[in-house]
């Protein structure tokens, strides 16, 4: 650190990605991407589009917009396409968070650092011992209100009926549902956006649509909540969708029965991990997401973790000390994961 940094960002904590290793010699389970390639039309549309790079990009994203709207059934004036779901939810935590947040103490990492970054005051609320959301918390809470549903990195899902309780009881605030993970199974709260004028979803291709690489999100709500989001990403980077994601974009909504058909295998191979797991011994939640979270009651999270490493096989594992026995394991082919379980099954046995 330099002696020219803010003095409130020295004590700051930035976000911990998962590991991304220089070679490809991994099975690389760590980091929820897609071990599907996106679809030879999203290819070959940013191909195309990588001859305009000279060009700015267009500054709407109007056709991906028009597409994305008509696939959801919802206006294009309800969407704003991101750099990354990332990117959304930086736009959300700058445009309505003066009162202060509120999200679980065990969710995705970067709502914290988010807050901390923009001076905006958390509460995080404790999940029960099962790692289910105690919904009262967030009745008449008054504050912005953060759920990825299904959450990560337990995987859990919320009902919507418990999220319309969260937004009728807070009709003040924005609440923020991240649908980082809802292609796989789970219901999504779109359909409330013409109910609910506070309820903002953000939805990222990075796992589902394997996009990981080409950072591509959208944020969603009703038009005036959208006009919001447009006024900061205006204030802070208008092209924030290069040209070759955009296209690209649009080739992927266009492939959708490709998308649908990778969600459902990576389903497949999820159920498959998870009944394979508890007969080893392990300890699962009951995931709606494209990884699953499991304990070994004999062995420690960060011993498992290495097991695996030394087999090739990267997974993640997180320092807070509630789910410190915990490993977070993406879904990635089903031959992926009967790797996974050979090694723990010779390791540890059943
Ligand atoms: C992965 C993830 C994101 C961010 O995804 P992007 O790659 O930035 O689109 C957002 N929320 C949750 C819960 C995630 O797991």
């Amino acid at each position: 650190m330099s002696k020219y940094i803010n003095k409130r960002l020295e004590q700051m904590k930035a976000y911990t990605p998962g590991e991304q290793p220089v070679n490809d010699s991994f099975i690389k389970l760590n980091t929820n991407e897609s071990p599907f390639l996106p679809s030879p039309l999203s290819v070959e549309m940013a191909t195309e589009a990588a001859k305009k790079l000279n060009l700015y990009p267009k500054l709407e994203c109007t056709e991906l917009r028009k597409e994305f709207a008509n696939q959801y059934k919802i206006l294009p004036e309800q969407v704003i396409a991101t750099n990354g779901s990332d990117e959304a939810l930086f736009f959300a935590f700058s445009a309505f968070c003066e009162n202060g947040v509120a999200f679980p103490d065990i969710t995705y990492g970067f709502y914290k650092v988010y807050a901390d970054l923009l001076e905006i005051e958390s509460t995080v609320i404790p999940l029960n011992d099962d790692f289910t959301i105690n919904v009262e918390n967030y009745i008449n809470i008054g504050k912005t209100v953060f759920i990825a549903n299904p959450n990560a990195p337990t995987g859990l899902f919320l009902e919507l009926s418990q999220i319309e309780r969260i937004l009728k009881s807070n009709p003040n605030n924005v609440i923020v549902v991240d649908e980082a993970y809802v292609e796989f199974g789970a219901d999504s709260c779109i359909h409330l956006i013409n109910k609910y004028n506070n309820l903002l979803i953000t939805r990222t291709f990075s796992k589902s649509h394997s996009f990981a690489g080409a950072r591509l999100g959208f944020c969603i709500g009703c038009k005036e909540l959208i006009n919001d989001i447009n006024k900061i990403k205006y204030s802070t980077n208008p092209y924030n969708v290069n040209s070759m994601t955009m296209a690209a974009g649009l080739g992927m909504l266009m492939d959708y029965d490709y998308v649908k058909e990778n969600c459902r295998k990576i389903v497949f191979s999820r159920d498959y991990t998870i009944s394979e797991l508890k007969r080893l011994g392990f300890v699962v939640t009951e995931s709606k997401a494209n990884f699953v979270f499991a304990k070994h009651p004999d062995y420690s999270g960060m011993t498992i973790n290495e097991l695996l490493r030394e087999n090739g096989i990267l997974v993640r594992h997180f320092d807070n000390e509630r789910i410190n026995d915990y490993n977070r394991i993406t879904i990635g082919t089903l031959d992926q994961m009967k790797s996974v379980i050979n090694v723990l099954e010779n390791k540890i046995g059943g």
